[in-house]
């Protein structure tokens, strides 16, 4: 830039500085105000409710209470005009009124009055909290975590925001929204109701989005039916079946049955948008000749449901013309059907259920056969309702890398006209990996889709976990460069087993995750924040390397953080596996670690003057048995030496077994775990005694022993068999020096000859 460019810009900014100048006015200074909120005496109650948040956060920020008065009151040019009301309509002409529903808002100045306004049902609301956002920098991360920065005084010249959500029905089903209306609402997320200034009063969301899910089965319940009409169920292999199984969708009776219940259901409950005429949730759909004619009719079992769902939706179109009737497109109905369309008032909800959740789903091969769902049904439907699924349901807590394809997917729900979208998160426990940021940051999509996501993250981070917000950035990116590298997929239920969670992951996770936590050491409430993003590395280092999560704490983090965060449930469906199940068997770990026997080494190199081999003895064996007990009464049918143990080798592929032995060398005394996979059974004895234990003929399974051993040299005794089908037999080591792996081929030796 050339110097006269510089004075030239240096000349402008002053210019403007003073043109603003001109025409600033002040909001409060030094904890005074000449403002007053104004509202309309009859605003609806979520406009008072408005006006009240307005009127409390300001004064957060300020340290100054402006009071709420009707339209006459308040100075002119110092107001702070609520809702759509006559003010708005001399103030701002153009404007036209918003319909109730409209979630869209405008916020503005005239002068010295700033206006904010949207429909009557929420949008106003919504006004409010993006101007308390974006103008001064409050913050709602999570149901608990506020920010609303102090200032001494904010001055504005030129104010104006106009927003629309990209979707119509913002439902984030986690259970931090779910449960606190109140941060729900601050979320823009129309879905739940807000108690209101009136004492058991409520104030709607603009979209009550969904009465029911998977209704077919209420509708028409076994219990009621099944007695007296077995024919409204699914006939299956030759039987009519009321237990996990569907209805018969061309028996008339079954539609006038469903066609009468849902008129009813709409007349009792009718603050509802959409009512669910949705599939059970079973993939057992009826084999009958009738139904199956309408499934090869309309290409595909969703062809029978959308015809059944339009005779339901037209049959209640009359009486409630603005009503929707909503089913599924979900496991076997999630392919569109041929020659049939879902009527104007019928809501498809597409279920994302299978697919991989870190990928986008434009070049991901296991989401091409959704996004041929998708457009196929964005083609035919006139309404879209996406189901999506944004956390692991097998473990809350596993780490799962979708911070990028949260929007991406959005975005492809939006441009296929979605119109609405259930977002299902941690919905029962407060446990999810990232929980709050997960739901903050899906509340901001959800309302924007093209929102800047890094911006996104940053703003959350900084706000909710301060100085230690570039370590967990780092965390996030570590994320995304280890588990998402080339090959991994993933859908909502990936276990502890998932090859994603490598121990350099676990390794470099706790790494960065300690520098977090030293970033805040200071401030108890940061330090638990950051505590609880590390339980997903406790859990899978207790998993993956006991040993070494013992020694880094992994337990007593895991402890800590469960009791701290309340949480119990950790999986959607198993009650049985939870918070004190994994709390029970750390303590297990940690006891048995502390009490392992002391094994007493043996010095083999006395038997023999001989130089000691590398290797492994194995005996082999063949024959149907069905433990290894059995097995060691066969006779063997071939022995010798081999560098390690394996069975990759064997001729067979079922009916076999060996006996491995051999001398294992202990170069540091210590507490040493033993880890065998193995398909079918398997026994280990060190120094002769049992340490693991998975005989039996049975699929993959994993055990752990640990022993507590002498420097020098153990006797090492593995017993496998192979029964039939799979086979694989794996045998893994960790020592106190932090090595952890297969059995190194130079510790293992072979006998002395004699
Ligand atoms: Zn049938
Ligand atoms: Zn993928």
């Amino acid at each position: 830039m050339k110097p006269y460019q510089n004075l030239l810009s240096v000349l402008l900014c002053a210019v403007s500085l003073f043109l603003v100048g001109c025409n600033q006015h002040t909001l409060f200074k030094n904890g005074t105000s000449d403002y007053s909120i104004v509202i309309a005496p009859e605003a609806p109650e979520s406009e008072q409710y408005a006006a009240v948040e307005l009127q409390k956060w300001i004064a957060q920020v300020s340290g100054v209470q402006l009071p709420i008065t009707d339209l006459e009151g308040g100075q002119k040019n110092k107001r702070l005009i609520v809702g759509y009301n006559p003010i708005t309509e001399k103030l701002v002409p153009s404007a036209e009124k918003p319909a109730d529903r409209d979630d869209s808002f405008t916020w503005c100045n005239k002068n010295g009055d700033i206006l904010m306004w949207g429909g009557s049902k929420r949008g106003t609301l919504y006004s409010v909290y993006s101007f308390l956002e974006k103008e001064l920098d409050c913050r709602w991360y999570s149901s608990k975590a506020s920010v609303a920065p102090k200032r001494d005084t904010w001055h504005f010249s030129k104010l104006y925001n106009h927003e629309e959500p990209s979707l119509m029905i913002r439902d984030n089903c986690v259970l931090d929204v779910r449960v606190n209306p109140v941060f729900s609402a601050r979320m823009r997320n129309n879905f739940i109701k807000v108690p209101s200034l009136k004492e058991g009063g409520t104030i709607d969301g603009s979209a009550e989005g969904y009465w029911g899910v998977h209704a077919m089965g209420y509708f028409v319940s076994p219990n009621e039916y099944y007695a007296s009409h077995p024919e409204y169920f699914s006939l299956i292999d030759g039987k009519r079946q009321s237990d996990y199984a569907q209805l018969c969708l061309s028996n008339p009776e079954v539609l006038k049955i469903c066609i009468e219940k849902m008129k009813k259901k709409m007349r009792d409950e009718p603050d509802f948008l959409i009512y669910s005429m949705e599939q059970n949730d079973n993939t057992r759909p009826c084999q009958c000749e009738a139904c199956q004619a309408l499934v090869k009719k309309y290409g595909g079992e969703s062809g029978i449901m959308v015809w059944f769902v339009n005779q339901v939706a037209d049959a209640v179109k009359d009486e409630f013309p603005d009503k929707f009737v909503g089913t599924f497109a979900y496991q076997y109905t999630r392919h569109a059907p041929k020659d049939i369309v879902p009527r104007e008032n019928v809501v498809i909800r597409l279920c994302s259920i299978e697919c991989c959740m870190i990928h986008d789903y434009d070049g991901c091969e296991q989401n091409e056969s959704f996004v041929k769902d998708l457009n196929d049904w964005s083609a035919i439907a006139p309404h879209l309702y996406i189901w999506d699924y944004v956390t692991d349901f097998s473990l809350y807590c596993l780490p799962t890398p979708n911070w990028k394809t949260l929007q991406t997917h959005l975005q492809d729900y939006v441009n296929g006209h979605a119109i609405g979208i259930l977002e299902e998160g941690d919905y029962q426990t407060p446990s999810c990996e990232f929980r709050e940021m997960r739901a903050w940051l899906l509340s901001k999509l959800m309302w924007n889709c093209n929102a800047n996501v890094d911006s996104l993250i940053q703003d959350f981070t900084e706000g909710y976990y301060g100085a230690a917000a570039p370590k967990i950035r780092e965390y996030l990116d570590m994320e995304e460069r280890i588990l998402r590298r080339e090959g991994m997929h993933t859908n909502c239920y990936a276990s502890t087993a998932h090859p994603m969670y490598s121990d350099e992951f676990i390794r470099e996770g706790r790494r960065i995750m300690a520098e977090a936590r030293a970033a805040v050491a200071d401030n108890p409430e940061l330090l638990k924040r950051v505590e609880k993003e590390e339980l997903p590395l406790c859990l899978l280092q207790m998993d993956h390397s006991p040993l070494e999560g013992i020694q880094q704490g992994a337990d007593t983090m895991f402890c800590r953080v469960i009791q701290q965060e309340g949480i119990h449930q950790m999986t959607e469906f198993y009650p049985a596996i939870n918070a004190e199940s994994y709390k029970q068997s750390f303590e297990k770990i940690a006891r048995d670690i502390k009490e392992a026997p002391k094994f007493r080494a043996i010095d083999a190199e006395k038997f023999s003057n001989s130089k000691m081999e590398n290797g492994v003895h194995y005996v082999r064996y063949e024959g149907d048995f069905k433990n290894t007990v059995q097995m060691m009464l066969r006779d063997s049918i071939s022995s010798g030496t081999m560098p390690n143990i394996t069975i990759d080798e064997d001729p067979e592929s079922d009916h076999f077994g060996y006996h491995f032995y051999a001398w294992l060398k202990i170069e540091e005394e210590g507490v040493h775990l033993f880890r065998i996979t193995s398909d079918d059974g398997a026994r280990l004895y060190i120094d002769g005694r049992e340490v693991i234990n998975i005989d039996g003929s049975h699929s993959t399974q994993t055990a752990s022993g640990l022993t507590n051993l002498e420097k020098g040299f153990h006797l090492f005794d593995l017993y496998y068999f192979e029964d039939h089908e799979g086979q694989t037999l794996s045998v893994e080591f960790s020592s106190p020096n932090g090595y952890k792996g297969p059995l190194p081929d130079d510790r293992i030796f072979l006998f002395p000859k004699k």
